[in-house]
């Protein structure tokens, strides 16, 4: 592609996830066609983000203020930490209306082959809100792929130390699916089915919504809810 401000644009459009160059050739055509309003709208809007938008210093959340909404928003419950790898999983799931405890993010997974290790995570903060003490389940939600389920190990064994309740999402999520990629629905059912980590339930029947009656348990009756639903 020579150079030139119009196939500049394309090629810098293009370095976008999910924007091919067919895609950034479209998007330059409209921001020609239109105004120069649409332009400098944009121009603003890119340089506000840059300027403006940084990480929440307690949960990794972008944000304009020094701590996001939803750390500070008292009507959460703050007992119940959700960890995600990306903010994008964050909107995900705020975008689903279903939970309403806190989060964080991770910044990431374990990646060995991308020599991604536990300095890379944002690994410091979490531990920070572990000390404090008002976090008594923590709800580990990364993606069905190796490094996703590899890190959901490693996190467990740096959780352990705390004594809270540690689940996982469950059904739903497919096997080397990204969990941004879920629909509402899909996400939601993985989140209200998770499973218990940290304690051996084997011998007990916990009748708390969302969390699984041992297989070994047979005096309990069939999963016809779920069948009818
Ligand atoms: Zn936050």
């Amino acid at each position: 592609m020579s150079s030139g401000p119009i196939n500049d644009l394309i090629r810098s459009l293009s370095k976008i996830p999910g924007v091919g160059p067919r895609l950034a050739q479209r998007m330059t055509l409209f921001l020609l066609k239109n105004d120069k309003v649409a332009i400098h709208q944009l121009i603003g809007d890119l340089q506000n983000v840059r300027q403006r938008v940084h990480k929440c210093s307690t949960c990794g959340n972008f944000t304009e203020l020094p701590v996001c909404h939803i750390c500070t928003d008292a009507g959460r419950d703050s007992s119940l930490l959700c960890i995600v790898e990306t903010v994008s999983d964050l909107w995900a799931l705020e975008r689903a209306r279903f939970y309403q405890g806190k989060y964080h993010v991770l910044d990431g997974v374990l990646s060995a082959m991308e020599n991604v290790g536990p300095d890379k995570l944002n690994l410091a903060p979490l531990l920070r809100r572990m000390h404090a003490g008002t976090i008594k389940e923590v709800i580990i939600g990364l993606s069905a792929t190796l490094e996703g389920q590899s890190t959901l190990f490693y996190l467990i064994d740096l959780l352990k130390p705390f004594h809270v309740k540690i689940s996982s999402l469950a059904q739903g999520v497919p096997i080397g699916g990204e969990l941004n990629y879920l629909d509402n629905a899909t996400l939601s059912t993985a989140f209200l089915d998770r499973r218990e980590l940290s304690s051996v339930a084997a011998e007990t029947k916990i009748s708390e919504p969302g969390t699984r009656v041992s297989a070994q348990d047979t005096s309990s009756e069939p999963d016809t809810k779920k069948l009818s639903a």
